[in-house]
């Protein structure tokens, strides 16, 4: 009996690439890390990731059917161009036809967001479910949106820039060109700034904070700000209310755009827990309609750091 096919991923990112061999259930049977080093420009970052799908192939022993790669930026989807990515310094770079022709296989490139949302929605946290979105927050927030079983591309792969909708249009101007974004005032960065602002600010009330960085307000991330917050620190406590309530309100929209039965909430900042979270969900039922917001659950990632890997390669198994 002919092996069942199996499917080639990776997550091409700024500092590492991450690849993997999948059985159709998102079962990772073999998976490697290796640096991108993007300094040596696109022609030799390609052909590393070709040498590295090469290498899981032959340890997987399986016939390989395709390759999906995720990577940032906006991107062609038609033919798997790099247009633009700012953490690569790419453009106009030619990534799926250049793997294609290396590797002999069919190849799609996809948003890394928008990978891991795939992933997530179809082997992890959301396998079952038709409508989901998914929601990454960790020095940025990103993610992507599954409508009827589909991901939602848009024209450039761009759809779901979740950390980009604004919730005040009065806000600081975002480094996107947009004003108010939620990720200026949920994501790990913007956490971790108001904790240094408010040390800046008044010494004497965030003494619990500046104690755990040894006084240096500047060095205050959001790990801090949650060790603080657990221990009853009310400055912290505040700042990650503050946050958890953007993330609410960013969270209503989302509803009220997808319609979606499910969030996966992932992410570093997401293990801060219940200061964050509580906040959360409580400005979420308050302000959403209340027939979108109805049985809407919220539920963490199953996939971790091999999600946009994962969907990447899942997403070349059929037309996805
Ligand atoms: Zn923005």
């Amino acid at each position: 009996m002919a092996m069942e096919s199996v499917y080639a991923g990776i997550d091409l990112g700024g500092t590492k690439m991450l690849a993997v061999i999948v059985d159709k259930k998102g079962t990772v049977l073999v998976s490697e890390e290796r640096p991108t080093l993007v300094e040596e420009g696109p022609a030799r970052v390609i052909a590393r990731m070709a040498e590295l799908v090469r290498v899981l192939i032959r340890q997987s022993g399986r016939n390989v059917a395709g390759l999906g790669v995720a990577t940032a930026g906006t991107l062609d989807p038609k033919d798997g161009t790099v247009q633009y990515a700012g953490n690569l310094g790419w453009t106009r770079v030619p990534l799926g036809v250049t793997l294609a022709g290396e590797l002999g296989l069919p190849v799609k490139v996809e948003n890394d967001a928008n990978a891991a949302a795939f992933g997530e929605w179809k082997v992890g946290a959301g396998r079952g479910t038709r409508h989901c979105v998914f929601v990454t927050v960790s020095t940025g927030i990103g993610g992507g949106i599954v409508s009827d079983g589909k991901l939602i591309r848009g024209r450039t792969s761009s759809a779901g820039e979740l950390g980009h909708i604004t919730i005040d249009w009065n806000g600081p101007v975002c480094p996107c060109g947009n004003v108010g974004c939620l990720e200026l005032y949920a994501s790990g960065t913007a956490i971790g700034k108001a904790g240094a602002a408010a040390a800046e600010a008044d010494p004497a009330a965030a003494r619990v904070l500046l104690e755990l960085v040894g006084g240096s307000a500047e060095r205050i991330t959001s790990r801090e700000i949650a060790q603080a917050a657990e221990s009853g620190d009310p400055v912290s406590q505040r700042i990650l209310r503050d946050a958890g309530q953007a993330l609410g309100v960013g969270l209503v929209s989302l509803v009220h755009v997808a319609n979606p039965e499910l969030i996966i909430l992932g992410g570093g900042a997401s293990h801060i827990g219940a200061p964050l979270l509580g906040p959360m969900e409580e400005t979420f039922h308050r302000h959403v309609i209340a027939s979108l917001g109805e049985g809407v659950r919220i539920v963490s990632p199953k996939l971790g750091v091999q999600a946009g890997a994962i969907g990447a390669a899942l997403i070349t198994e059929q037309d996805n």
